[in-house]
């Protein structure tokens, strides 16, 4: 099935792909404070496909702690729909459902999750095992360098 929604004002556009139903690929909610002040809930398949399309002046690249990902941020509307890691072909990404408001996803049992005792390392390496290989439509957000920084 594919999945597809926006930030409020429809800058920022993001599908996923997955051949799991929402029931059974669950949605996770990041207790960190970032997530929490914009009450993100997050889904992320490693065997499915995330397509985001935005303009580059249009999104605004977020980073804090431990910098190792970009946190996509609509700079008109300021919602958060993605955060994104890697760069050339092996860019992946966890998609902030609430943000996006994609509707299928909202009715969920929500896991919250606690990654504050990670290392570096491990953030990375659970990232690039857990998040959802991603394109970008745009050539030059598509070479852009998403992290670690
Ligand atoms: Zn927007």
């Amino acid at each position: 099935m594919k999945y597809a929604g926006a930030c409020h004002c429809g800058k920022l556009k993001a599908s996923f792909e997955t051949q799991k139903t929402p029931q059974a690929l669950g949605v996770r909610t990041c207790q960190c404070a970032f997530c929490r002040a914009h009450g993100a809930v997050n889904i992320s398949d490693p065997e499915g496909v995330t397509t985001i399309e935005c303009a580059p002046g249009d999104v605004e690249r977020y980073t804090f702690a431990l910098r190792t990902a970009d946190f996509l941020i609509c700079k008109t509307c300021g919602v958060y729909i993605a955060a994104v890691i890697g760069e050339g072909d092996r860019i992946v990404s966890t998609l902030n459902v609430a943000g996006l408001r994609i509707t299928e996803f909202l009715d969920i049992d929500e896991a919250p999750m606690e990654y504050g005792a990670e290392t570096t390392e491990d953030r990375i390496a659970r990232r690039y095992t857990k998040w959802t290989p991603t394109t970008f439509s745009d050539p030059a957000l598509a070479a852009a360098n998403f992290g670690p920084h």
